[in-house]
């Protein structure tokens, strides 16, 4: 069965209309999924009992059920949650002051074979339908509403290449951004790919509000092809020029990711290489402390390590960020989500 949340407003009005209904109907129903939160279609009484009747034969509302939550001392909760065909996926909460993050997994498994990142152990099982991606938000929105709270942002970080999963994933904004719906503003939600370029072309051609980031993590194609193999396929160069395109004729200021670690990416001349690369372009860099994972012998750098290259950075002209950790003590931080409960069954 299919969860209700695959469709958009105007592919509701579409199914509506093969069942022979006005398409005022659907914006019924996507209020009361989205704004009064349904669970059941027979919750929505101001729908016709024949119409209830067919949409609880054919689809389904909520497509995921919590296995476990684990919080973090800062509060962070990673949810565990199952799909309808028995996958499971991980989703984290982040409450920061200016409101609640969600990080949303696009994939079960990933395919990009980044050395550094434990959420590709597992290769890509299938990819998420948008539907699957919304219940992740409406499963811990739900949770929210308790404490009368609500997802404000949205990053696709989580398991998973965004890009690798594109019409999904666009449509998954598209219903979570609606007006009528949850609202989260486009400029709210960030899609983070580790650079596969006509996907980026495709993205800049959309003139989409979403932010984008991109995980850079290495300033020279010899570094980058070693530790993300998309480097093989996308080298730096055209990587650049399709963003530097994107961000030109978009407006938008772009989001460098750059994981710092010890011994291979941290030297001042890969700050040096990072600003040659950047300066003058509409972005900044998000300089990410490495979240050490058992299964490489990759190494964080210290505090300090970090404010120095964040300097040099700055000193020649790119500005920068240091991201602060969340959920690193529940495995819970960047690079650390790995279905543990999936990789146990194989
Ligand atoms: N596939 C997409 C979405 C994942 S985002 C992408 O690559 O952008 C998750 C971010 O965390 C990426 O920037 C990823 O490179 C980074 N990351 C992976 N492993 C990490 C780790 N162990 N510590 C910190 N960041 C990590």
């Amino acid at each position: 069965m299919k969860t209700i949340y695959d469709l958009n407003l105007k592919q509701l009005e579409e199914m509506l209309a093969g069942y022979g209904q006005k398409p005022y109907r659907a914006k019924q129903l996507f209020t009361w999924l989205y704004r009064k939160r349904a669970m059941s279609f027979s919750e929505m009484t101001d729908l016709p009992a024949a119409l209830i009747e067919k949409l609880s034969a054919e689809y389904a509302i909520m497509p995921v059920k919590e296995l476990t939550r684990q919080v973090s001392k800062d509060g962070t909760i990673k949810f565990l949650l199952q799909l309808m065909d028995g996958s499971s996926v991980e989703a984290v909460l982040m409450h920061f002051h200016f409101g609640d993050s969600l990080c949303v997994t696009s994939q079960v498994g990933c395919n990009m074979g980044c050395t550094f990142c434990a959420s590709g152990l597992l290769k890509k099982q299938r990819d998420l339908s948008a539907g699957e991606m919304v219940g992740e938000v409406m499963y811990v929105q739900k949770q929210l509403d308790e404490m009368e709270r609500r997802v404000d942002n949205i990053v696709i970080m989580g398991t998973g290449e965004p890009f690798d999963n594109y019409d999904n994933v666009i449509n998954f904004c598209s219903i979570v951004n609606s007006d009528l719906g949850l609202a989260i503003g486009a400029r709210h939600i960030t899609i983070s790919t580790c650079g596969i370029v006509p996907k980026i072309r495709e993205f800049a051609q959309g003139h989409y509000q979403y932010n984008l980031a991109i995980s850079l993590h290495a300033p020279n194609n010899e570094l980058r092809e070693k530790i993300m193999p998309i480097d093989r396929a996308y080298p730096l160069d055209i990587l650049m020029e399709a963003l530097r395109d994107y961000s030109e004729n978009n407006h938008r200021r772009l989001t460098f990711e750059y994981i710092l670690l010890s011994g291979v990416n941290d030297s001042d001349a890969h700050a040096m290489q990072l600003a040659d690369l950047i300066r003058g372009m509409n972005a900044y860099v998000n300089l990410i402390p490495y979240n050490e994972v058992d299964e490489n012998g990759y190494r964080s750098v210290n505090e300090k390590k970090a404010l120095h290259f964040y300097d040099v950075l700055m000193k020649h002209g790119v500005k920068a960020t240091l991201r602060q950790k969340h959920g690193d003590d529940i495995d819970a931080a960047c690079g650390q989500l790995r279905a543990k409960h999936e990789m146990g069954k194989k």
